[in-house]
């Protein structure tokens, strides 16, 4: 009877330890990926990265640091949990991927190290940036862009937040959503997204009007160029603007008001 009993237990121990764990596959993936990362940065002398040979011996420079982060792009998944984002970010066929992921509840998720590229953004361009995965940190926040983002989560977002531009020195203005450099093509975060209360604690920058004087031959495009946006398509920019800064307009018209928004907004970006 004992002996059974310990061949019981045994056996449940068995297939606990083996019981696959959800991400124990696609964490092993991580790890051989990153360490084929860790030997490119350790070679040793440097092979040239279009493969030409120069006559001269190597010499290597003593004085080097990591490339870090220069941009926040925040995102909402437009899926309905986090564990579906989860699944999509260690899917391979999927392509895509972002350093953090921030339940409703207020977990938060670090998917890959700050100093690696994540494929949030696409084809995006902010002034004249356009590989932004290159230079940014990408941060989806689980939600389904129809509904508001619960507090839980936006606490959680502005820690993280803190920590990374403290981390990495990054502009107050370099914090911008997937739409600001997307327009046209992604509508995230979405209109219920809270850009002033973050542009209060310092993340992203926000407007003021008061004294703001449209001059007479104002050009609104113009100034959302020089704010970041991508303008060749009009509408799309308008559009982005309004979802960012005037979310309560979902017409794609540039206003007497927004023109004002605009004048205070080219002072703060150029
Ligand atoms: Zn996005």
């Amino acid at each position: 009877m004992t002996r059974s009993i310990v061949f019981l237990v045994f056996i449940l121990l068995f297939y606990w330890g083996c019981s696959p764990k959800p991400y124990s596959a696609t964490n092993k993936v991580y790890k051989k990926q990153a360490k084929e990362y860790a030997k490119l940065l350790a070679e040793y002398p440097v092979t040239d990265s279009l493969g030409l040979n120069y006559p001269a011996d190597w010499v290597g420079t003593t004085n080097f640091s990591m490339r870090r982060p220069n941009f926040v792009i925040i995102h909402h998944t437009a899926q309905d949990s986090c564990a579906q984002t989860l699944k999509t970010f260690t899917l391979a066929r999927t392509q895509v991927s972002s350093h953090y992921v921030i339940c409703r509840d207020g977990t938060v998720h670090h998917m890959l190290n700050d100093l690696l590229r994540a494929h949030h953004a696409g084809v995006s361009k902010w002034g004249n940036s356009t590989d932004i995965n290159s230079n940014s940190i990408g941060i989806e926040v689980d939600n389904n862009g129809s509904e508001p983002f619960s507090e839980a989560q936006i606490n959680s977002l502005l820690a993280v937040l803190e920590r990374i531009k403290k981390a990495y020195n990054i502009p107050t203005s370099n914090f911008i959503g997937h739409a600001d450099i997307a327009p046209g093509r992604k509508v995230d975060p979405s209109r219920f997204f809270p850009w002033k209360q973050l542009a209060d604690k310092g993340y992203g920058l926000w407007y003021d009007t008061i004294n703001a004087q449209v001059p007479e031959n104002f050009n609104s495009l113009q100034a959302l160029r020089i704010v970041g946006y991508n303008i060749k398509d009009s509408i799309a920019a308008i559009q982005s603007f309004k979802i960012h800064f005037v979310p309560n307009d979902t017409l794609n018209v540039i206003t007497d008001a927004d023109k004002k928004i605009l004048v205070d907004l080219v002072k703060k970006y150029q």
